[in-house]
């Protein structure tokens, strides 16, 4: 199958490449020139296997140049008991028309891990089918999950080195300690001095030195970046959508051929974005419901047609959705109207910070996606009342889709059987569910928590302050290139 750029669909590039590549050179994402379709013969068949054999399926389906033996292998090595369910990806019931799909099963406790424990693999098998003679070195700024995740992705993957800048004081405690306590011999991390804003600045900086770029090549290396554009972190996520429901019908809570609803806590638009492309291949899905927090650049957007960043920054509870450039949005932009317009749309956002769709394309968003947000204030609320009376424990960015649904039910009357994506473990954002349960704030929110809870705190979390600090270092933004230099040295 082949792939263009969402910016010019003339030129044409296989999956290895459009995954080595990562962004395409126009500056466009890749998309799949078309999308493959699975019959109802095909989700019974799918239905019967388990996570793993799903995902190596539904992979193959978009990676003809790749193997089967080939991705079983990936998915082995990704889905393995780096999560702690042998489910890999859970659906816990709250009542019969309503599901958690838990996304927070792997070595980080948050979603990002479904699909960067599979990158690693999709992209040195790319590199190795397009010739690429060098290492590749992933290059990270972070606010807090994607570094670590990424981190836990690469690390002793032979062939690629991870480097990880974060701001110095920018992330939460928990999120620092993972970081600076990382395993793996070809990982290094660094704080930078200045928010998170400075130490993305300073990482485009370095991707766009093209001096630097040719000394590294002397030395054999390329940099790369595991952003959530890469056609790579996509895929993998198509998975769970596919996963969720079959297991919803296995459950015998739903006929196969039934719409199923899905409710998706959203940032950067990828992890819905790959429930829009399930649904495309034929998943039965009725609506999405896209949640945001009060950065809700993307509910005034899906009910107007105009998406305006101008706007003022919010930092909340829901740290991994405080974005006001939801930048996987141009696939389905593109995938709804044309590169000419795509790129006029992405010209537009960058000069005025905004553009507004023609009706026919706010149309089509429309028939698939409807959008809410609620505020710090609601999601605490929601935190502790589905606690007390459900007894199910949520982190702060499955509370903003829990409320959102509940609203968008209410609103609209539609009663469907509803999925809403979980993804992140409570425990990662343990301080602010300690207070959504009315509890005093603790010295170890961890263990403070697990007591509130009745639960035990995840794995990957435990024992983190006893851990070897292994990357204390900090540097001024001007040092981040000499600091990757050191590195690759
Ligand atoms: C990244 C993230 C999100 C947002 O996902 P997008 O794919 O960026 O829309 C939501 N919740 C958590 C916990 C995350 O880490």
């Amino acid at each position: 199958m082949n792939y263009f750029s969402t910016r010019n669909d003339q030129v044409t590039y296989t999956a290895a490449q459009a995954m080595a590549m990562g962004i395409a050179p126009d500056g466009g994402l890749f998309v799949p020139a078309t999308i493959p379709t699975v019959d109802e013969t095909g989700l019974r068949r799918l239905a019967a296997m388990d996570y793993r054999a799903r995902a190596a399926e539904i992979m193959s389906l978009y990676l003809e140049e790749f193997s089967r033996e080939e991705l079983e292998g990936f998915v082995r090595a990704a889905y393995a008991d780096n999560f702690d369910d042998p489910a890999v990806a859970p659906l816990r019931f709250l009542d019969d028309g309503t599901a958690f799909l838990e996304l927070w099963h792997g070595p980080t406790c948050a979603f990002k891990d479904m699909a960067l424990q599979m990158l690693p693999h999709l992209l040195t098998a790319s590199l190795r089918k397009t010739g690429e003679q060098r290492g590749v070195c992933i290059l990270v700024a972070t606010s807090g999950d994607t570094g670590k995740a990424a981190l836990e992705g690469f690390r002793d993957v032979a062939g690629t080195r991870i480097f990880v800048f974060y701001p110095d004081g920018g992330v939460s405690r928990i999120q620092r300690l993972q970081m600076v306590t990382q395993a793996g011999d070809n990982v290094g991390v660094c704080a930078v001095r200045g928010n998170f804003d400075d130490a993305q600045t300073g990482v485009k900086r370095i991707f766009g030195d093209a001096d630097f770029a040719r000394a590294l090549t002397e030395r054999g290396w390329f940099l790369s970046s595991a952003n959530s554009i890469n056609w790579g972190r996509l895929l993998p996520q198509i998975v769970y959508y596919f996963s969720a429901y079959l297991d919803y019908v296995n459950s015998g809570k739903l006929e196969l051929g039934q719409k199923l609803n899905f409710c998706v806590p959203t940032g950067n638009f990828g992890n819905i974005l790959a429930g829009w492309f399930a649904a495309r291949m034929g998943l039965p899905v009725g609506r999405f419901v896209c949640a945001s927090n009060a950065n809700n650049v993307l509910t005034e957007f899906l009910n107007t047609g105009v998406y305006n960043k101008n706007r003022p920054f919010h930092t909340t509870i829901s740290p991994s959705m405080d974005i006001l450039v939801s930048s996987n949005l141009e696939r389905l932009l593109y995938l709804l109207t044309d590169d000419s317009r795509t790129r006029s749309y992405m010209e537009l956002l960058s000069a005025a910070g905004g553009y507004r769709v023609e009706p026919e394309t706010l149309a089509a968003l429309q028939s698939r996606f409807s959008a809410g947000c609620c505020d710090d204030r609601e999601t605490m609320e929601t935190i502790g009342r589905v606690f007390r009376e459900r007894g199910y424990l949520m982190d702060t960015h499955t509370a903003v889709a829990a409320k959102v649904l509940a609203d968008y039910r209410q609103e609209t009357g539609d009663a469907a059987p509803a999925v809403v994506v979980s993804t992140a473990s409570p425990f990662k954002f343990a301080a602010d569910v300690l207070t959504a349960l009315g509890k005093p704030q603790a010295e170890d929110p961890l263990t403070a928590l697990a007591k509130a809870s009745g639960q035990s705190v995840p794995r990957p979390l435990r024992g983190l302050e006893e851990r070897e600090l292994r990357f204390p270092g900090v540097t001024e933004r001007s040092g981040m290139k000499e600091t990757v230099s050191a590195f690759l040295r």
